[in-house]
């Protein structure tokens, strides 16, 4: 079925996604409207960034009297946004200090580099010898380095070479980190559940003995919940289910409430003080836009509970996924509203169950070919929880008998 509007977007824009077959037109709570007047429940919340939902009320008031007070300044000068929006997400995150960017792959990128930075003039590693260590199946953003980093093929193919110093070990096994461990490691940048590889959960306690393992080895422990923060997991920050406090802390998408994009490294004040005035920087980041909308959006996190939420709603829903009893599942597996569906991956693929959800109204995206991700506004009702389950079984159902029949 063709639709002028992909067409168009298909000879315009480079082909650097693979997008479901709708035309969104507008969006409100946990619900997006396309260009025919369908309505969808949103169960991908733009990966995670739209935790507060479509159009939170609060955030266009707040987005609409900043941007006709003072929008970009650049960090040149002060503004009266920024230092309120940084205390309180230092205060909520159990941080010193924080260093304001964009996207997420921009707060990565600034982990790596107070990383490094740390390890020559803190800890004492020779010159250009700085190690990071991460893990297989990470997801830390699109830059050269940060592919440097990843154990996927495509995201690497045809953008090398990789700067040196990073390494790989597996997700999960902290005994692997121990061993990977040398005297020139700067940093040990892990998400506290990999969301892009699939929803995968670690080992109960996981986190903890990282946290021990680097605390003993004088390196960094460095979390990126730029997914899996800010109440994802049903606590406001993953690394709370396992009781510790990483050195640095990487937060984004919903950082901006689904409206712009606002990032931030967090960090303890020993690891950010390496950075001197020119050492590092971004023209938007820290905006007073990006800022005020940033700190009304932990404000709505706070009030509306929105972790606890999170954590009620997600385990009613795993629980419910998890009766379906279908030969085409796996496992379902999540924490809170953050949930996968693992296929089987003989039986069917988990894009044409994204698109049969999409023909009944519910959006969701694969990831890696076998995991559908179920990642609603934190603030969806149990009802639409309830539907969209029942639309899973049905589609679940569907393809059964399309095979069969077959
Ligand atoms: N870290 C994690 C854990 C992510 O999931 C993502 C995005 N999916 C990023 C970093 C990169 O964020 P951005 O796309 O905003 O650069």
């Amino acid at each position: 079925m063709s639709n002028p509007t992909i067409e168009l977007e298909n000879r315009y824009c480079a082909h650097n996604y693979h997008p479901l077959p709708v035309v969104l037109v507008r969006g409100e709570g946990a619900y997006v409207w396309d260009d025919q007047g369908n309505r969808y429940l949103d169960m991908m919340s733009a990966y995670s960034a739209v935790s507060h939902g479509h159009a939170h009320p609060r955030l266009v008031r707040k987005l609409v009297e900043q941007a006709g007070t003072l929008s970009i300044v650049s960090r040149a000068f002060h503004t009266d946004k920024l230092a309120p929006f940084l205390k309180r997400a230092c205060e909520l995150a159990g941080m010193d200090v924080a260093l304001p960017m964009n996207t997420g792959a921009e707060a990565v990128e600034t982990a790596m580099k107070a990383a490094r930075k740390w390890a020559y003039t803190v800890k004492g590693v020779a010159d250009d010898q700085a190690e990071i260590i991460a893990c297989h199946g990470n997801f830390h953003g699109r830059t050269i380095a940060i592919v440097g980093l990843s154990s996927e093929l495509q995201y690497r193919q045809g953008f090398g070479p990789f700067p040196a110093g990073l390494e790989l070990i597996p997700f999960g096994d902290a005994d692997a980190l121990e061993q990977a461990i040398t005297p020139n490691t700067a940093a040990f940048l892990v998400e506290p559940i990999q969301g892009e590889g699939g929803i995968v959960i670690p080992p109960e306690g996981y986190l903890a003995r990282c946290r021990e393992i680097c605390r003993r080895n004088d390196v960094l422990l460095i979390c990126d919940e730029v997914q899996t923060g800010l109440g994802r997991t049903g606590k406001l920050f993953a690394f709370q289910h396992d009781g510790i406090s990483p050195d640095g802390l990487i937060l984004g998408k919903a950082l901006g409430g689904g409206i712009l994009p606002v990032s931030m490294f967090l960090a303890r004040r020993e690891v950010m003080d390496v950075f001197r005035p020119g050492d590092h920087g971004s023209t938007f980041g820290g905006n007073p836009l990006a800022a005020a909308i940033g700190l009304e959006a932990l404000h709505i996190l706070v009030e509306e509970d929105l972790a606890a939420g999170s954590a009620e709603k997600g385990a009613w829903l795993l629980e419910r996924l998890r009766r379906i009893n279908s030969d085409l599942i796996r496992e379902v597996r999540g924490r809170g509203l953050f949930i996968g569906i693992e296929i089987e991956s003989s039986r069917a693929s988990a894009r044409e169950v994204c698109e049969r959800l999409m023909k009944r109204g519910l959006l969701s995206k694969e990831t890696h070919e076998t995991v559908v991700r179920l990642a609603p506004p934190l603030a969806v009702d149990r009802q639409a929880l309830a539907w969209a389950a029942d639309q899973i079984e049905s589609v679940l159902e569907e393809i059964e008998a399309v095979r069969q029949a077959s």
